[in-house]
């Protein structure tokens, strides 16, 4: 693209920085997943609402729009978070306060992370009504762009339980809930950064439980982690419920549930005919719902894990169609899916619970048990990969979702399944043209392909 005058800016009197620097450039380049890189023309440390409406007025109005990408923590892994190349990335973190608290509600800035809201809740005895992501280091608005799938399976995602969002799009700032423009709300959340800047949001709370118990049962096959989650939702007790595996076991499913609680621990009788549990704690519930950011830190300091190449399968399940997608795809995984820190996560979310956003989730189906499956197959390029194996996986994934569509599936799109221009369009609800005809005439948020862009730096 034509590299448009930055000088020209107008002064943005809330402090943001624009800075055209290599350096600055080359480190926006890329995500955790190491795989796109593509060198943004600008970056912009943004600090108000504001300044980030005065840059997008002004990439709009440019005489060769100028394409734009919020990135928060950067943990989407093929470059959604990346503007083509000579475009502005706007690095939200700095946008990061906590701006008040109620019984009920957290107002927080969108550069926050899930992990600052889960503190600051906490500290007033409350927790997230959706729950937070597993790693909780992500940004609360890429979290809302993505939707966000937790443990907690009653609840929806994370974007089910925001009520109120401020959004900054090429023709204005606007505040939207349910009830004030209530199209932009349900197209922003879940909308992947392509219907506007996500600046703040409200999110929903309610009263934490004094303590946590954890159940940790081994199955041999995922078919019958599948039934036994079922049968744990069923009995109620469960507040989180998960499956994982991950090497040097990967043949072994780790079904884990979680049941909160203030007096009484529930019993071992919820496993009742499921098996012996291989592992039982109690931790109080910051300490429970923060365990998996102790393990993520530790493969970061330890085996340098934010620098290795990865390729993530995210596929949406109905319940109707689980067991076959699982037959057909599990017998090929193998080695060059499961090395080092990579892993395997099934997590299931009650349909009923899921309200009107752009997540995109699969319609309803005879054979239905009431459960979507969120099905996470995260690979890490094994050492001493050739340099086949991120093309061999980008087919693997592009194989799986086609698997997944033809199953009534669909994708969920933080990972590494390349698409075409016309299937990223495909993949948004129908109203989303609408919108983003209003909101962003010329697609400087909106118009491009599934990752954006891929050159090397
Ligand atoms: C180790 C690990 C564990 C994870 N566990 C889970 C999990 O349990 N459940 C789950 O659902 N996900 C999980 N994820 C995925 C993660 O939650 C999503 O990738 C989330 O989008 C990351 O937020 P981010 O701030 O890093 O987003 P980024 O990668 O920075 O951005 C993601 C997308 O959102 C857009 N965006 C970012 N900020 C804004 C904004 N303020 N306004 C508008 N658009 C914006 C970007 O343009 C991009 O399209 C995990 C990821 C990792 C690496």
């Amino acid at each position: 693209m034509d590299t448009p005058d930055w000088n020209s800016i107008p002064d943005l009197p809330g402090g943001s920085e624009l800075r055209t620097d290599v350096a600055t450039r080359q480190e926006a380049a890329a995500d955790l997943g190491n795989v796109v890189h593509a060198l943004p023309g600008a970056v912009l440390n943004a600090k108000t609402t504001e300044d980030i409406a005065e840059v997008l007025k002004w990439c709009n109005e440019q005489e060769v729009p100028v394409p734009v990408r919020a990135a928060g923590t950067k943990h989407n892994m093929y470059g959604q978070s990346i503007p083509p190349a000579g475009g502005l990335r706007i690095d939200m973190t700095p946008m990061n306060t906590v701006f008040a608290l109620q019984p009920g509600t957290i107002d927080v800035a969108a550069g926050a992370t899930l992990r600052d809201v889960v503190h600051a809740a906490w500290r007033t005895g409350q927790r997230l009504v959706s729950g937070p992501t597993g790693v909780t280091r992500v940004s609360v608005g890429g979290v809302l762009s993505a939707g966000g799938w937790s443990m907690v399976w009653r609840e929806g995602s994370v974007a089910d339980r925001c009520t109120g969002l401020e959004l900054v799009t090429p023709t204005g700032i606007y505040w939207c809930s349910r009830q004030r423009h209530p199209d932009l709300f349900r197209a922003a959340l879940g909308g992947c950064g392509r219907v506007g800047i996500i600046t703040r949001a409200h999110l929903q709370l309610c009263q934490a439980p004094s303590s946590t118990r954890t159940w940790m049962l081994n199955v041999d096959t995922v078919g019958e982690a599948i039934n036994a989650m079922r049968v744990l939702a069923d009995r109620g007790v469960a507040t989180e419920l998960s499956t994982r595996w991950h090497p040097p076991d990967t043949n072994i499913y780790r079904v884990i549930a979680a049941s909160y609680y203030d007096r009484k621990p529930p019993t071992d009788r919820v496993l009742a005919a499921l098996g012996s549990p291989s592992a039982r704690f109690e931790l109080n519930y910051l300490e429970h719902i923060t365990q998996a950011d102790a393990i993520y830190d530790d493969a970061i300091a330890e085996r340098a894990w934010h620098t290795i190449p990865r390729s993530w399968s995210d596929l949406i399940l109905p319940g109707r169609s689980i067991n076959t997608y699982i037959d057909q795809t599990f017998p090929e995984i193998g080695p060059q899916d499961l090395s080092g820190d990579s892993w395997g996560l099934i997590l299931p979310h009650r349909v009923a619970a899921f309200g009107t956003t752009a997540l995109r989730l699969p319609e309803p189906g005879p054979g239905d048990d009431g459960f979507h499956y969120l099905v996470d197959v995260l690979s890490d390029q094994p050492a001493g990969a050739d340099a086949t194996w991120l093309a061999r996986q980008a087919d693997r994934n592009r194989r799986w979702w086609t698997r997944a569509r033809r199953l009534g599936g669909t994708l969920y799109p933080i990972g590494s399944t390349p698409l075409s221009q016309t299937e990223w369009r495909a993949h948004g609800p129908r109203y989303f043209d609408d919108v983003t005809t209003r909101t962003d005439p010329r697609g400087i948020l909106s118009a491009w392909a599934h990752p954006p862009a891929s050159v090397p730096v």
